[in-house]
C-alpha cells in the first residue's frame, strides 16, 4: 500500500471509525469487538463488481448505501442488531476524489440511520472494474438467531411490506417499463434503488418466528432455502401476496410480469414462518409494518404456488440465479 492510500484512508475512511473505540482510528492492525456477554457476533459479507452489480454511472452514494443495505438485510433476517462493518474495495488509480468523496457520504448517511460505524477494510488498486466488498456485523442475544430451519407443518407464513417491488421497480429505472404516474414511477424504482432492510422487525423476529430469511433471491427461492433447511414444504397464495399500488398498477398492463412478483428479487423484505398470528398481528400494529400471512407450511418438500382457485401454478425456475 503506497503512502496516498494512508493519506486516503486517514482522509476519506477513519472519519467513518469515529466514535467506536475498537476501530483505533483505523490506525491499528486489526479493529476490537467487544459484545456483552450474553450476545453473540453474527457475520455476514456481500461483494459488488462494476459492471455485475452496478452499472457504474449510478451516484456513488447510491452505490455505498446499496451495498451497506443488502447486508444490513441479512442481519435483518438473523434477527440481529446492526453493530459495526469493513470495507474491502479494489478501485482504480483513476478513481477521482469527487467520486470517492460521495462514496463516503453515502456511507456516512447509512451509519447514521442504522447506527453503524466502520471498523477496518483493505484498499487494494485495480486495473479491471471496482470491487466493493462489506462485511456487516450484528449483535444478538444469545439463544435469538433466527434460522432458516425452524420451520413446522402448520406454521403460517409471513412477509414483511410489499413483493415484487425490487424486480418490476428495476424495469422501471432502466426504462423498460414506463409508467405514467411520475410519482409511482419514482416510488417503485426507488424501491429497486434503495432498498429499506427491515432491521426493526429484525430485531423482533424472534419473538415470533420460527424460522426466517430476507428476501433477495425472490420470495419462492428464499422460502425454499426456508423449506429446504426446516425439512418441510411450502404452500403460498399468488393472491395473498402483498403487492404496492407501483406494483399493482403494473402489473394491470403487464398481466405476463406476474411471475416476476415471486421469482425476481432485490425485494430486501424479510420471510419468515410462526404459529402466533395474533402476535404476528399485534407486532405489526406496533411496529406500524405490514405484515402479510401468504401461506402455510406443509408436508413434504418445495414451494407450491396456488391461485385463487387452490389450483397450482407451474413454476419453473424459482428465482434468481447469482450471475
Ligand atoms: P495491513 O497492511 O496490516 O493489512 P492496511 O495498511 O491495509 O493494514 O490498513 C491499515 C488500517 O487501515 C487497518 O486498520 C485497516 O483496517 C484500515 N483500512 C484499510 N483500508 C480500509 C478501508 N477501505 N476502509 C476502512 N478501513 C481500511
Ligand atoms: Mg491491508
Amino acid at each position: 500500500m503506497g503512502k496516498g492510500e494512508f493519506e486516503r484512508i486517514a482522509d476519506y475512511f477513519a472519519p467513518l471509525a469515529a466514535g467506536y473505540p475498537g476501530a483505533f482510528n483505523l490506525t491499528d492492525d486489526a479493529a476490537l469487538i467487544s459484545p456483552d456477554a450474553g450476545q453473540s457476533l453474527i457475520v455476514t459479507t456481500d461483494t459488488i463488481v462494476e459492471g455485475v452489480h452496478y452499472i457504474g454511472d449510478e451516484p456513488a452514494d447510491m452505490i455505498a448505501r446499496k451495498l451497506l443495505r443488502v447486508s444490513l438485510s441479512d442481519l435483518a433476517g438473523m434477527g440481529a442488531a446492526p453493530h459495526a462493518y469493513t470495507l474491502n474495495i479494489a478501485l482504480s488509480r483513476e478513481i477521482s476524489d469527487h467520486w470517492l468523496a460521495s462514496f463516503v457520504s453515502g456511507l456516512r448517511d447509512d451509519q447514521n440511520e442504522f447506527a453503524i460505524h466502520l471498523i477496518g477494510g483493505d484498499s487494494v488498486s485495480t486495473t479491471g472494474p471496482a470491487v466493493l466488498s462489506a462485511t456487516l456485523f450484528g449483535l444478538v442475544a444469545n439463544g435469538r438467531a433466527v434460522r432458516r430451519a425452524g420451520a413446522s407443518v402448520g406454521d403460517g407464513i409471513f412477509v414483511s411490506g410489499t413483493i415484487g417491488d425490487g424486480a418490476l421497480g428495476l424495469k422501471v429505472a432502466d426504462g423498460s417499463i414506463e409508467l405514467a404516474d411520475e410519482a409511482a414511477a419514482r416510488e417503485i424504482s426507488g424501491r429497486y434503488r434503495l432498498p429499506q432492510p427491515r432491521c426493526t422487525l429484525g430485531l423482533r423476529l424472534a419473538d415470533v418466528a420460527t424460522a426466517g430469511a430476507d428476501v433477495s433471491d425472490g420470495l419462492l427461492a428464499d422460502l425454499d432455502h426456508i423449506a429446504a433447511a426446516s425439512g418441510v414444504g411450502a404452500e403460498i397464495e399468488m393472491d395473498r401476496v402483498p403487492l404496492s399500488s407501483p406494483s399493482r398498477e403494473i402489473l394491470a398492463s403487464h398481466p405476463d410480469l406476474g411471475h416476476l412478483v415471486v421469482t425476481g428479487g432485490d425485494d430486501y423484505e424479510l420471510v419468515f414462518t410462526s404459529s402466533k398470528t395474533q402476535a404476528v398481528s399485534n407486532l405489526s400494529l406496533e411496529l406500524g409494518l405490514p405484515i402479510t400471512q401468504v401461506g402455510r407450511i406443509i408436508g413434504g418438500h418445495g414451494v407450491k404456488v396456488l391461485d385463487f382457485r387452490g389450483n397450482k401454478i407451474p413454476f419453473g425456475e424459482l428465482g434468481y440465479r447469482h450471475v
